[in-house]
């Protein structure tokens, strides 16, 4: 459709990929090698969460990048590693950090820590939850499609409805770790009670299981609060970060409280390029901006207006989520599947969008979207879903 720098026939077809290659960002645009721009309200799936290429991140990166990129872990963290640490813990969970490069890698580690304390133990995980490709991570991710093809899974992993009395039947004495997403991102931002998260820590307590939030792609001022957590009054025991933490570089990170803060000893767990300078440099930037209670306040404003605004747009069922991750669940009669909905999205109105399946859309838009670019993507949305056009 737009021009094309290098074919990327070379890749496996793991992707259902967009026929567009992007070459530069900018904030919230992107751009083609035509240079037409593009207003983008995915951000690389809640990664970008500062905009594109945001100057203090793009600085920070380069001057790590000039003075090291690598030692590894056979010596003291590097001063961006201790400091990002330091932000990470004291912001929530007040223990420590176990760097990662990934979600799916943070998620493993955290399952290892947990049972672990536990000497073994099996893990709980609930129906849409969606926790990483790998094979602990993908053992606790209850969705048909993405484990049947690699069966068998790792052994000890249960998966049952996201209810107050589901989970505190399933959480006994040989439950070594429930993990949760208080909301649920990809599979089309589902909030999860209070009332279940609550459940999960009480009966967690109460066999000495850990409790894991996995706050991989609502963590890090996404919700409007800088962590989700923090609007259910819920407090996990073990937390997981990723996505937007390195701006786009590769990071994860799993956050403990005191009980878990030494959950690993050396030997146990261990990556080569887990908590490198470079990555954790930029999380240093991006936690500077995300925190600042200004644009989490914003973020919460700005978040609840979109999110009324949707509800009103033709063929809107129903709106879902938190702050700037919001799902729009369109009437299921539509003509139009939310999936090709969004190829139309980019070719006609130049807008980034994703559809989490036929008939959900869901909104990821930079944190620091500017109020005249919420009012311009909204007026796309309004004419994408216009019944005249799309009919
Ligand atoms: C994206 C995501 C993951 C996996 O992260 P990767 O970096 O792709 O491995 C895990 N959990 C949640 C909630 C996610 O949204």
């Amino acid at each position: 459709m737009s021009g094309v720098v290098l074919d990327d026939g070379a890749l496996v077809p793991a992707y259902a990929r967009q026929p567009v290659q992007f070459v530069r960002g900018q904030g919230a645009s992107l751009w083609d090698a035509d240079g037409v721009e593009y207003l983008d309200l995915q951000t690389g799936l809640a990664v970008t969460s500062v905009g594109h290429s945001h100057p203090a991140v793009v600085e920070a990166i380069r001057a790590q990048a000039a003075q090291l990129i690598h030692v590894g872990n056979l010596f003291r963290a590097t001063a961006p590693g201790a400091e990002l640490a330091q932000r990470l813990a004291s912001s929530s969970l007040g223990g420590r950090v176990h760097f990662a490069n990934s979600g799916t890698e943070a998620n493993e580690a955290a399952i290892k820590m947990a049972r672990k304390a536990k000497r073994g133990g099996n893990v709980v995980s609930v129906h849409r939850g969606f926790h990483g490709r790998t094979y602990g991570s993908l053992s606790a991710t209850p969705q048909e499609a993405k484990q049947a093809p690699f069966a068998p899974l790792v052994p000890g992993f249960f998966a049952v409805a996201p209810t107050v009395e589901a989970l505190t039947a399933a959480i006994d004495d040989a439950c070594a770790a429930v993990i949760l997403e208080p909301i649920q991102g990809e599979s089309g931002v589902y909030v999860l009670d209070d009332a279940v998260l609550r459940a999960a820590r009480e009966a967690c307590d109460r066999v000495g299981a850990a409790l894991i939030f996995d706050e991989v792609q609502v963590g890090l001022g996404r919700t409007g609060k800088l962590w989700a957590y923090e609007h259910t009054g819920v407090v996990p025991d073990l937390m997981t970060v990723a996505k937007a933490l390195g701006g786009g570089l590769p990071i994860g990170a799993v956050v403990t409280n005191e009980r878990f803060a030494e959950g690993f000893e050396a030997g146990d767990h261990g990556s080569t390029f887990a908590g490198g300078p470079v990555p954790c440099a930029a999380g240093v930037a991006v936690f500077d901006i995300v925190s600042d209670p200004a644009l989490l306040a914003r973020v919460r404003e700005r978040g609840e207006r979109l999110r009324h605004q949707l509800a009103e747009l033709p063929g809107v069922v129903e709106v879902r989520g938190r702050g700037f991750i919001l799902a729009a669940e369109l009437d299921p009669s539509r003509a139009e599947p939310a999936t090709a909905l969004i190829g139309r999205a980019l070719r006609d109105e130049r807008l980034v969008l994703n559809a989490t399946g036929p008939t959900t859309l869901r909104f990821l838009p930079p944190l620091t979207i500017t109020d005249a670019e919420l009012d311009d993507a909204l007026a796309r949305i309004a004419r994408l879903l216009d019944p005249q056009v799309s009919a």
